[in-house]
């Protein structure tokens, strides 16, 4: 009962924060602020140490201007002192264990308390009744197992934002059988689970899975495919950003112009090379300061990814800031020879103008050289001819990024299974160079 209280209350807040003007919301930013930075300092062990290094007191932090006195903490540093960085004041058996997807390989684990998740849940939901979830709806979210949160029990029992969970490791039967069976208003997940689950759908001429509303997050998702999940559900698409570290951060409203950040939980800066915010319209590294991790703060944390800083104003009546689109994974940005940097999208965007597009069931980019993609393919049916799949799509490729015969090399494989990464998570397109942007 307690419980679910908690969640109601951290709900109301949020949703009166999110229409409210922005002198209040950047009140409400300082005063949190200035508490998480003299929390982290008095029980963090990892943080006092990081503050003392560059002789600042955790007094010396009031506003979010003082942000930029604080050193910025990247993915490697707290991987490596993870014990330093949990609070004293928690008992570690008693923390919830997440774990981020690790492109890289090396997956970062992430502790919270109970408090902490019963505020991700309100967090999670504010957005959601923004783009029109009611209670009662019916509600189903495609994701790893590892992220399947708990449904307060009471919750369940008088069916208010009851939510059904479905794993990307069952087999799209299981998976298709269960959002049947419930057949939901709210049909949520990562955007790649939704493509393969709409792929299936349209396949199979399915006709009873009619959400109102789907929600996807976790990765990019091109226009095209976007497209495609809307025309086959007959729903729109509300895209969100979301990391494990700090769960949703920004999110589209029915507007969808751009992403309205979750300000009254996350300071998110955009900063250049130099560590210097970036203008309006420009691109800059994404770095989030969490206002409710007390278990493991993130100060000043670079989560990976670059975003867009806007100063527009959205139409839907929603206060909360705006960013432009999440360019992608920092780690999944690809490069070409003549240093040209693409995000993932360009390529799944090449990838769904190519002329052969309907017989590709999936694809995978993996940037292995400078000069060296290799492409992974699995067909929609056995009759598709490979060598003539393959000489096309490499023309294709080479002619959308404008590269010469012997610049790059398109190697295309044919796999009768891609698989997702050990998280459940799915990067169509990833890098395995190392690059400082
Ligand atoms: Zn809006």
């Amino acid at each position: 009962m307690r419980n679910y209280l908690k969640v109601f209350y951290y709900l109301h807040g949020m949703m009166k924060r999110a229409c409210s003007d922005r002198g209040k919301l950047i009140e409400h930013q300082n005063k949190n602020l200035e508490r998480i930075v003299k929390y982290a300092y008095d029980y963090v062990p990892f943080y006092h140490q990081k503050l003392k290094n560059v002789g600042i007191k955790s007094s010396d932090i009031r506003t979010v201007k003082d942000l930029c006195k604080l050193p910025i903490i990247r993915k490697d540093e707290i991987r490596k002192n993870f014990s330093k960085i949990i609070s004293s004041k928690f008992d570690m058996n008693s923390l919830r264990m997440l774990s981020t997807s690790g492109s890289t390989g090396l997956p970062l684990r992430v502790s919270i308390s109970k408090g902490e998740d019963d505020y991700r849940k309100a967090k999670h939901l504010t957005a959601n009744i923004f783009c029109g979830q009611k209670p009662r709806d019916r509600y189903v979210t495609i994701a790893s197992p590892s992220h399947f949160g708990e449904v307060p029990k009471l919750l369940r029992v008088i069916g208010v934002y009851d939510r059904t969970f479905v794993s990307v490791f069952d087999d799209i039967d299981t998976q298709i059988s269960t959002v049947e069976k419930v057949k939901p208003n709210v049909l949520a997940g990562y955007s790649s689970s939704l493509l393969l689950l709409a792929k299936e759908v349209e396949k199979r001429g399915i006709k009873t899975i009619k959400p109102r509303l789907i929600l996807g997050g976790a990765e990019l998702i091109d226009d095209f495919s976007r497209r495609f999940i809307e025309e086959v559900f007959d729903a729109p698409f509300y895209d969100q950003y979301a990391i494990v570290e700090l769960d949703r951060i920004a999110w589209q409203c029915t507007a969808r112009l751009q992403y309205h950040i979750d300000a009254d939980s996350v300071i998110m800066q955009f900063l250049d090379e130099n560590g210097e915010e970036v203008s309006a319209g420009e691109r800059g590294e994404i770095v989030c300061t969490s206002l409710f991790n007390y278990a493991m703060p993130f100060i000043r944390y670079a989560v990976g990814d670059i975003g867009i800083a806007s100063e527009d104003e959205c139409p839907c009546g929603i206060t909360l800031p705006l960013m432009k689109m999440v360019e992608g994974r920092k780690d999944s940005l690809l490069v070409l020879p003549d240093g040209r940097l693409l995000s993932p999208r360009t390529f799944t965007v090449a990838m769904n103008m190519f002329e052969s597009t309907r017989d590709i069931d999936q694809f995978r980019v993996i940037q292995r050289k400078i000069d060296l993609f290799e492409i992974h393919i699995k067909k929609k049916s056995e009759v598709v001819n490979e060598k003539t799949m393959e000489s096309k799509l490499v023309m294709h490729l080479k002619k959308m990024f404008n590269v010469k015969d012997d610049e790059v090399t398109f190697e295309i494989q044919f796999d009768n299974d891609i698989r997702f990464d050990k998280t459940g998570k799915f990067s169509a397109v990833v890098s395995e160079l190392k690059k400082s942007f």
